[in-house]
């Protein structure tokens, strides 16, 4: 049987493509989401139909009891999770001074301790089997920040220093920890953007164009796979040189 794998927020973008690659790849595979329920269910439906092995699950990633009781579910029905992807998040832009403390706490509780409270779930059956692998997803914006971003750019460079630091903590372990910092990719998360905005964007890439969910998806899965056996603690970043 293959390493069993859960997505979080993987009901649209790049953590459905991630999934769908994995369960092409005949992993187990998790899909979990928080509102959007019937595009969960229908990429299991589609995975299943295909031969592959999904189920949905229902979780908060922000709220701990939903947390606990997603991965409950999970070794109930799946045993331990073998490879997490840390991915679900949110982001809105506005200028620093009109960010409410609300808001700041809500965005760093998806974001951040959403990430947090998934690790501190799959870690105990990981170091017992002294193997797993984690994928945090994080942003170039994480590296370098960006306007107007302040807050999620703030999660983002978080997301980057959880990774490094428990790559080192967990590595004598056989757990590998790496993070993906995508570039401009074409999902739901920037459809509040204009034709403009998004024209400006990909000209500002050096490969001219945005990125697609599968393209991220494809470095998720090569972190996760063998041929990533010596690579922990690093930032694979597909973003068609942006932020070189
Ligand atoms: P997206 O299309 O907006 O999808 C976000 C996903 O996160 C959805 O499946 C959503 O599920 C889930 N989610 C949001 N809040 C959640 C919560 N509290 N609990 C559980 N799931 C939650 O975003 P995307 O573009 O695919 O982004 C995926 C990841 O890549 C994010 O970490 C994002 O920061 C990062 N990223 C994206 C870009 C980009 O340009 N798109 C660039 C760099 C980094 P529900 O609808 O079910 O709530």
């Amino acid at each position: 049987m293959k390493p069993t794998v859960l997505v979080t927020g993987a009901s649209r973008g790049i953590g459905l493509a991630t999934a769908r690659l994995f369960a092409a790849g005949r992993h187990p595979t998790v899909i979990n989401y928080n509102r959007s329920r019937d595009p969960a269910l229908e990429a299991v439906r589609e995975i299943n139909a295909a031969g592959g092995m999904a189920m949905a699950v229902k979780a908060d990633v922000s709220q701990p009891e939903e947390v606990a009781a997603m991965f409950e579910t999970v070794r109930e029905q799946l045993g331990g999770v073998d490879i997490l992807v840390n991915n679900a998040a949110i982001a809105r832009q506005s200028l620093f001074t009109d960010i409410d403390y609300s808001e700041w706490r809500t965005t760093f509780a998806v974001n951040v301790d959403g990430m947090f409270l998934c690790c501190q779930e799959v870690l105990p059956h990981m170091l017992h089997e002294h193997r797993g692998c984690i994928i945090n997803i994080s942003s170039m914006w994480g590296q370098v920040g960006a306007s107007c971003e302040v807050l999620y750019s703030a999660t983002k460079a978080a997301v980057i220093g959880l990774t490094k630091a428990l790559a080192q903590e967990v590595g004598p372990s056989g757990i590998r920890v790496n993070c993906v910092a995508p570039g401009v990719i074409d999902t739901e998360m920037n459809s509040h953007l204009s034709a403009d905005d998004l024209r400006e964007l990909a000209e500002s890439t050096p490969l001219m164009r945005l990125g697609t969910p599968d393209e991220v998806a494809r470095a998720i899965t090569f972190l996760a796979s063998d041929d990533a056996s010596f690579i922990t603690g690093q930032v694979l970043c597909p973003n068609g040189g942006y932020v070189i």
